[in-house]
Order: C-alpha cells, then sequence, then structure tokens
C-alpha cells in the first residue's frame, strides 16, 4: 500500500455566491431569509410571516415548481415573485434504475459566482417499509480517504443549502411523492407511506466542512410544516471533525453516523487521513460530547470490510473495547471496488465472523449489503464512476459516428 496521501484542507475562499445572471431562488433559505426576500421583493412588512408560511407550504409540503400554482396568493403577488425570483429544480442530467430499484441521479447545478456547472449525484435506496435519500453536501471531497472513490477527486466547491434541499425536491418529483393538488392544507404528511422516509448525508463529500449549509438544508428537511422528515430519520455521517460534532448535535440535532474504519491510529491515519488532524482519542471524545444520546439514540459507527487490512477477530474485539460507554450501533459495510482501488473486500465468511463478535458483545451490528452496485451507486463510488461511463459513452458515440 502507498503512503497515506496528504490532507487537503478546505479553503474557505471555495464559498459560493450565485453568479450575477441567475435569478434568486427561493428553494433553500430558512424561513427568516424567505421572509426578507419576500420583503424586499415589496410584500408589506405586516404580511410577511402569512406569505411566507403560505410559501412554505406550496415550496417543502406541495413540491410547487411553479408560482402559478400557489392558489391562495394573488394573482399579482405571484407575479411578481415569479419576476424576481426561480424555484428551478436541479437539471436531471442522467437517471439510472438499478435491478434492485436503487435509483441514481446525477445533477447539474448552475454556475455561482465565475465558475462553472457542477454535477453531483444522489441515490435512492428503497427498502421494506422505508426508503432512504443519499444527499451529498459537495461536488468531489477534499479528504482524501484511500478506499473512497469520490476521494480521489478533487472538491469542485460546497454545494449550497438550495442544492441540497433541491436534491430531496428532486427525488421526491421523480418518484412521485409530494402529495397530491387536493392533499388538505397545513397537513404534516406523515413519515410511513412516504416513498423517502430517511435521508442520509453519505453521498459525496464531508458534510461537517460545509457546516452552514447542511444546517440550513436539514433545517428545511426536519420542518414540519415542509418536507417534514424526523430529526431520528436524517443521519449525517462525518469522516471525523472533531471539533464540528457536539456543534452538530446541538445545532441540528440530527442522527450522527462516524466513518470509523479502524481501530489503531497508524491504520485509521492510512484509511481516513482526517485521523492525523483529530486522532481516534479526540474523535471518541467528541462522539461522547455529543448531546442528547441513550440507548434509544445512538451514534451509527460505519466500519469498511478491508481484506487482510482491519477485518480481524482482535480488531472486533479492540472495536468492542474502543466504543464502551458509548451508546452505538456498528455498520460493518462490505468495500465496494472500484476501478485502481489498493484494496478487496473482506470474505463473507469474515464479515460474519466479525459481526458476530461484535454481536455477542451486546452491540447490534448489521452488515450493511450492497444496493445498487449494477449503477455504481454504492458507498464510496460515486460520481467519478459516472464520469467514466459518460466518458465511456462519449467514446462509443465517436467510434459510432466514424
Ligand atoms: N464523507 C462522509 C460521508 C460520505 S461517505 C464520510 O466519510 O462519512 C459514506 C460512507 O461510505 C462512509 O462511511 C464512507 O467511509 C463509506 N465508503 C466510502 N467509500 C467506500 C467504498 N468504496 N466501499 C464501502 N464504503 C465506502
Ligand atoms: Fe470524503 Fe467521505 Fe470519501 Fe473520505 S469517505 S473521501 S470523507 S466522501
Amino acid at each position: 500500500m502507498s503512503a497515506a496521501p496528504a490532507i487537503i484542507e478546505f479553503d474557505p475562499t471555495l464559498r459560493e455566491t450565485p453568479a450575477e445572471s441567475t435569478p434568486a431562488s427561493l428553494i433553500g433559505l430558512s424561513r427568516e431569509a424567505l421572509g426578507e426576500a419576500i420583503g424586499a421583493a415589496g410584500v408589506p412588512e405586516k404580511q410577511v410571516r402569512m406569505r411566507s408560511g403560505q410559501l412554505w407550504h406550496w415550496l417543502y409540503f406541495r413540491g410547487a415548481t411553479d408560482f402559478a400554482a400557489m392558489t391562495s396568493m394573488s394573482k399579482a403577488l405571484r407575479e411578481n415573485l415569479a419576476s424576481r425570483f426561480t424555484l428551478a429544480r436541479p437539471e436531471i442530467v442522467t437517471e439510472q434504475v438499478s435491478e434492485d430499484g436503487t435509483r441514481k441521479w446525477l445533477l447539474r447545478f448552475p454556475p455561482r459566482g465565475a465558475g462553472r456547472p457542477v454535477e453531483a449525484e444522489t441515490v435512492y435506496i428503497p427498502e421494506e417499509g422505508r426508503g432512504t435519500l443519499c444527499v451529498s453536501s459537495q461536488v468531489g471531497c477534499t479528504l482524501t480517504c484511500s478506499f473512497c472513490h469520490t476521494g480521489t477527486q478533487k472538491l469542485v466547491r460546497n454545494l449550497t443549502a438550495e442544492e441540497i434541499v433541491g436534491q430531496i425536491l428532486v427525488a421526491r418529483d421523480r418518484l412521485g411523492d409530494f402529495p397530491d393538488a387536493d392533499a388538505p392544507a397545513g397537513g404534516i404528511v406523515p413519515s410511513e407511506g412516504r416513498l423517502v422516509s430517511n435521508v442520509v448525508m453519505m453521498g459525496m463529500g464531508e458534510p461537517l466542512y460545509n457546516f452552514d449549509n447542511v444546517k440550513t438544508a436539514l433545517a428545511i428537511a426536519s420542518d414540519g410544516d415542509g418536507v417534514a422528515l424526523s430529526k431520528r430519520r436524517i443521519t449525517l455521517s462525518t469522516s471525523g471533525v472533531a471539533p464540528m460534532i457536539p456543534r452538530a448535535g446541538a445545532e441540528m440535532g440530527v442522527m450522527l453516523a462516524i466513518s470509523l474504519h479502524a481501530v489503531r491510529d497508524d491504520l485509521r491515519d492510512e484509511l481516513v487521513p482526517i485521523n492525523r488532524k483529530w486522532p481516534l482519542a479526540e474523535l471518541l471524545d467528541a462522539c461522547r460530547a455529543y448531546p442528547g444520546l441513550s440507548n434509544a439514540r445512538r451514534i451509527t459507527f460505519e466500519y469498511v470490510m478491508l481484506k487482510g487490512v482491519n477485518d480481524s477477530d482482535a480488531e472486533a474485539r479492540d472495536l468492542v473495547r474502543l466504543l464502551k460507554g458509548i451508546p452505538a450501533k456498528i455498520n460493518l459495510i462490505p468495500f465496494n471496488p472500484w476501478p485502481g482501488s489498493p484494496y478487496e473486500c473482506s470474505d463473507w465468511e469474515r464479515i460474519e465472523r466479525f459481526a458476530e463478535v461484535v454481536n455477542r458483545a451486546g452491540y447490534a451490528s448489521p452488515i450493511r449489503t450492497p444496493r445498487g452496485r449494477d449503477i455504481l451507486a454504492a458507498c464510496g463510488q460515486l460520481k467519478s464512476a459516472s464520469e467514466r461511463m459518460r466518458k465511456v459513452d462519449r467514446e462509443a458515440a465517436r467510434i459510432g459516428a466514424l
């Protein structure tokens, strides 16, 4: 195995300001910012609260994509808003459906500032009794975990709150997951019976390196008057940005997952290089400081099974010791290979044996079934895979044209 690659620090100059020419969107604004935006558009101060409540309902409960549909507001107001703001969704570049029902969208987001359009992926995983949407927080990733394909791409930029929420809205549009037009106004959609019942920030990027946008987006996703997902059904996964972990708990209040993957600092330094900055002891202290932990509200520790690297019985026992005192679940992820990846997935019997050791110590340790492998939608395969496939398509088209 080669030496661990360097960590590329998050560059705050990558902050994203909309291009001058792009009309402002009302999607992804906090309630307060939405009020300010419509106030600036001429809605009288006394009406701002009521109007932004109505808009919120149309945007997030109904999934309206057009101001004209917002029949609870006067025509003049709808026209005023339509002349100033957009509700455009990110453009769907490709939509792929796996034989197991997993769907993957490659989405294109307009340029911000002087930048160019960027693309990121969103994956929908239907399961018995629930459907999980895997959302991206960045285009690429500044971190360089050695087993992750996204980590081989350099960060292009953070996604804005609008773009993060946009992924949820696009998925619900495509799945027909918004209530019918005749649904009672003001009602709250229960989680049961919904296609997108859970959201995981486990797509491309490190969500805690895009804290503010992720926070705003998740507040919108969990707002009871709109998308109304319970915070217990939203999970943020981090590679271990220790100082931001307690803050995420206090300010976002969603469920937490930690990409642990190793029980010793020397190995974790190599697999998850951010460990050199915040080693295991510091990371676990930050986890202990996560507010609201209990047996009913546990941290999920993700552990990718790499053959001959981190999958021994001794490591399973060390894992149990390491997590002592933290309300935890352990999620074993079979490694999803990608071209040129330096690892192999552990054998199935090894994974089961590892799970058994962890289980016997009293931890739930589900083995995550890889989903959507045929469309390269599994953990750690995002975006670069589509880029490669599109290159293949382009090549095929070129040859076809000869
Ligand atoms: N950046 C965040 C969230 C996105 S990754 C994080 O690292 O937590 C979501 C999960 O998929 C992480 O646990 C990550 O370690 C794991 N993963 C990445 N590449 C993988 C691969 N090739 N096979 C299996 N899991 C992988
Ligand atoms: Fe980034 Fe997460 Fe992949 Fe590591 S595992 S490179 S943090 S996306």
